[in-house]
């Protein structure tokens, strides 16, 4: 009888008390935040049908889905993701009310291959907001997934917000429907990294009748690509009215229907074939347009504008990223990318991704977005309009051990307030109470040493956020605050910050009468 070990499944971990501590910190950290946001915990089987996850997760995650047949014959799968299972649930509801905030946690299994940071069983940690259309919604996902970053602690982590909603009305105009309109949302990214000779070969293999642009003839471009939103329906319909207009006798042996599915067929390949080429030369200016918010709007409503297209989905992107400020996050952290356009097949709007600088090739933390399709592919009567992100718990336990800080457990405050020099110490400490009543957790330094030493002391303690006070900011009655991470400034006034985000009853702290500059000194 054989007596080797029985090893480990590749991509699996077994995890010893300390990391299980970790990774259980962790999870419950992101998950307070999330009850934070009035998310309420529900929970999902890992066992789910099979076919879940084949109708609308894209071929990302169904080629690396654990499947197989259970005694009963029954197709089942290992679920690689939460979304489905809680979209699935909702469904099953006979009268679901809305909107529904939830958060769910758990293990998760795809057919990776395993490296660093990429497993084939993890933890995904994440939220589902049902029932909410619109800029509000969307800011409040992205908002939430920073928020529960930042009370980790971390700093070196970057926001991507696109919004394939953008593509996709263009295939929709250019009337590119079925398998090569999938196959083109899901190639957006990839026609950054692989250029667009590789998404040809990709739809060429899918449909060699319509598409050959690899073929010896070179692509005619003498045809107008349907440009003007008319799809074959309606091409169908028309000729079909002509030849009834000429009359039964003028057709020969051919059935009326038989001579325009034959027309059609002979249309199809060169309208395609146009229409792909106007697509692709589309994704391949909208990949390139990312970077600083407002010059990415900017950019993007020229090149809508250039290809007749509404500016809806940018004109949501703008209010998002509007209101993601007035959610208080770490502005400078977002960056627009109109070319993201994630794996799943599911996204409809926006789509976000959150990166850490210190994890390497796998390097995203967070993905999620805008899903509004999903509903109805699971078998919803009515479309819902949802959307959510999911974290790789695993991959933010590594974030915090790259930052120095394995523990997971927050620092102490995320602003660390230091008056300038010692007469600026009472509108420091008013600085750092309007800070604290705006929700922020505010060390103010107490200590009276010199401003070099309290910046290297910030610096070691791992503070977000640092504010020196002095007169400059006395007299304008307002705070800069310093990224520790990136070294940008924040400049806020006292009056906002006491207006924006009043707590219960608060008021500014000794208001305006309060003296600028008093007599105190530092280290008293
Ligand atoms: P997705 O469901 O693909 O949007 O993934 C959501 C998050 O799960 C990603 O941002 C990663 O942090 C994490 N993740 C995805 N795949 C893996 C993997 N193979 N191993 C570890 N974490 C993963």
């Amino acid at each position: 009888m054989e007596r080797r070990a029985v090893e480990r499944v590749r991509g699996t971990q077994d995890l010893w008390p300390a990391d299980a501590r970790q990774l259980e910190v962790v999870r419950r950290r992101l998950e307070e935040a999330f009850a934070g946001f009035g998310y309420r915990r529900m929970d999902v089987p890992v066992l789910e049908p099979a076919e879940l996850h084949l109708r609308k997760s894209g071929l990302e995650i169904i080629s690396k889905l654990y499947a197989f047949d259970d005694l009963g014959g029954r197709r089942l799968c290992l679920r690689p993701e939460l979304t489905a299972s809680v979209v699935r649930a909702f469904v099953a509801q006979p009268a679901p009310r809305l909107p529904v905030k939830v958060f769910s946690s758990g293990s998760v299994f795809r057919y990776e291959r395993p490296s660093k940071g990429r497993y084939r069983q993890f933890t995904q940690s994440g939220v589902e907001l049902f029932g909410a259309s619109g800029a509000l919604a969307d800011a409040e996902i992205v908002a939430l997934a920073m928020d529960a970053l930042d009370r980790l602690g971390l700093v070196d982590y970057r926001v991507t917000i696109g919004h394939v909603g953008i593509l996709g009305e263009l295939l929709s105009k250019l009337g590119l429907t079925g398998r090569v309109r999938t196959q083109l949302l899901e190639s957006l990214e990839e026609t950054r990294r692989h250029g667009l000779d590789a998404i040809r070969g990709r739809l060429h293999e899918l449909d060699p009748d319509l598409f050959d642009p690899l073929g010896d003839d070179p692509v005619e471009r003498t045809l107008p690509a349907q440009s003007d939103g008319v799809g074959e329906e309606h091409v169908r319909a028309s000729l079909t009215g002509l030849l009834s207009k000429m009359g039964a006798e003028r057709l020969g042996r051919r059935s009326e229907g038989d001579i325009v599915e034959r027309l059609l067929r002979k249309l199809r390949p060169q309208s395609h074939r146009e229409a792909v080429e106007r697509a692709l030369e589309f994704m391949e200016r909208l990949g390139g347009i990312r970077g600083e918010p407002r010059e990415v709007l900017g950019a993007g409503r020229d090149l809508l504008q250039a290809f007749g297209l509404a500016a809806a989905p940018l004109e949501s992107l703008d209010r998002t990223v509007h209101l993601l400020e007035a959610f208080g996050a770490n502005f400078h952290r977002v960056q627009l990318d109109l070319g993201l356009s994630r794996g799943l097949q599911y996204y409809t709007g926006m789509v976000f991704e959150i990166d850490h600088a210190g994890l390497g090739a796998e390097s995203q933390l967070c993905g999620g977005g805008r899903y509004d399709d999903l509903f109805r592919a699971l078998g919803a009567r009515a479309p819902i309009p949802a959307l959510g992100f999911a974290f790789g718990v695993e991959r933010v336990k590594l974030a915090l051990e790259a930052e120095g800080r394995p523990s997971g457990e927050p620092r102490a405050a995320d602003v660390f307030v230091i008056p300038g020099t010692p007469e600026y110490v009472p509108f420091a400490a008013r600085v750092a109470t309007t800070l604290r009543r705006a929700g922020k957790r505010v060390d103010l330094d107490v200590t009276g040493r010199p401003l070099k030493t309290s910046l290297n002391y910030a610096d070691r303690e791992g503070y977000s956020q640092v504010a020196v006070v002095g007169e400059a900011e006395a007299r304008d009655e307002l705070v800069r605050l310093r990224d520790m991470g990136d070294g940008r400034e924040q400049a806020l006034s006292l009056a906002d910050l006491a207006r924006e985000w009043p707590a219960e009853g608060a008021r500014p702290p000794g208001g305006a009468q309060l003296p600028r500059a008093a007599e105190a000194g530092r280290g008293h």
